[in-house]
């Protein structure tokens, strides 16, 4: 089959496309995906440059998010026709330990990423468990599809489950261009917030608004979380989704209010932060990290995504072979929204 291999880590100059990779053999629980559009994912890029924690087979094959049709069943599957059109969600957990029955899948002691732990969908076909898989609308494209999984499950668990974000509330979201930020913004507006949002480029901005950004702040102008304190009459915003880490964390502290809360899925600009400790006692603040989310979140999120009260942001796609162009393109990170490989 056509893939795109990692046969060692480094820049997006190792990725290798191949025509003749063998096609994954399917477990009995497991269905062959035959792969229409794999989305990239920052993670991907974390794989590629290689996780000191992560030990992988090499070559291995990147990619969380994919959409595709039913190619193969499994021995044991059941409720699945050859020629279903899915997208899957990229969390496999193992079904039995104390988080997997209190339903807190993405808290599984065994929790794997498709694409991190386990060979991902920048490829022709991909092997995943049945249970990920979740038929999407006739009528509705690969790209968006494949788009969606991972941000809109992330920042659906981040906002709603963790946060309890509430109507009237002021939500901040760093890094209006982000995928995660691109489903959070539509997600907070849902909810019946004000939504806050910066980046240093005016465009994202502009494109921040059309996704319904209340107040955005180009943070190469002005320092945003003064901003966010004077727009705010010296209050501070209930909730900041900071997903940038090092770079912003003492300001995301200072931008709350008191009894406010930090919610976190990664750190892109460097995991180490300071904390002033007398914000988080004093203003009686919450630092919450979240990580993926369970199946029933994955299947809440997803049904607005299917019923269009959420729309996936799709940047560009480039075709599977470009895969190389694709993560280059993503480093720079110039896009706003997400980046999606087309499989032919
Ligand atoms: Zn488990």
């Amino acid at each position: 089959m056509k893939a795109v291999l990692l046969p060692r880590y480094g820049g997006p100059e190792v990725l290798e496309y191949v025509t003749d990779h063998p096609r994954p053999v399917v477990g009995p629980d497991q269905v062959l995906i035959h792969v229409h559009a794999a989305s990239i994912n920052h993670l991907d890029l974390f794989v590629r440059e290689g996780i000191p924690a992560l030990k992988l087979t090499l070559p291995h094959i990147l990619g969380a998010d994919v959409a595709g049709e039913v190619a193969q069943l499994g021995s044991d599957v059941t409720g699945f026709e050859l020629g279903d059109r899915v997208v899957v969600n990229p969390g496999i957990s193992c079904g039995r330990c104390e988080y997997c029955l209190a339903g807190e899948d993405s808290l599984c002691v065994d929790y794997k990423i498709l694409g991190e732990h386990l060979p991902g969908g920048y490829a022709e076909y991909v092997a995943v468990p049945a249970q990920n898989l979740l038929p999407i609308p006739v009528d509705m494209p690969w790209a968006p599809a494949a788009a969606a999984p991972l941000v809109y499950m992330t920042a659906w668990r981040l906002l709603i489950t963790k946060a309890k974000i509430r109507p009237g509330e002021d939500v901040l979201i760093l890094g209006a261009g982000s995928g995660v930020s691109t489903a959070a913004i539509q997600i907070a507006k849902l909810a019946g917030c004000t939504v806050f949002t910066t980046s240093s480029i005016e465009e994202k901005l502009k494109r921040a608004k059309d996704l319904g950004a209340d107040v955005v702040l180009n943070s190469k102008e002005m320092p945003w979380s003064k901003a966010v304190w004077e727009l705010t009459g010296k209050r501070g915003v209930d909730v900041v989704l900071d997903h940038i880490g090092q770079a912003t964390f003492k300001d995301s502290v200072k931008a709350l209010r008191r009894g406010g809360r930090l919610v976190s899925p990664g750190a892109t600009s460097g995991p180490i932060v300071e904390l002033d400790m007398r914000y988080l006692f004093w203003r009686q603040l919450s630092v919450i990290g979240s990580t993926m989310a369970s199946r029933r979140e994955f299947e809440e999120v997803m049904k607005l995504v299917f019923m269009g009260r959420l729309k996936p942001v799709v940047d560009k796609v480039f075709p599977l072979e470009k895969a190389r162009e694709a993560h280059e393109y993503v480093g720079k990170g110039e896009q706003f929204g997400k980046v999606v490989l087309s499989v032919p």
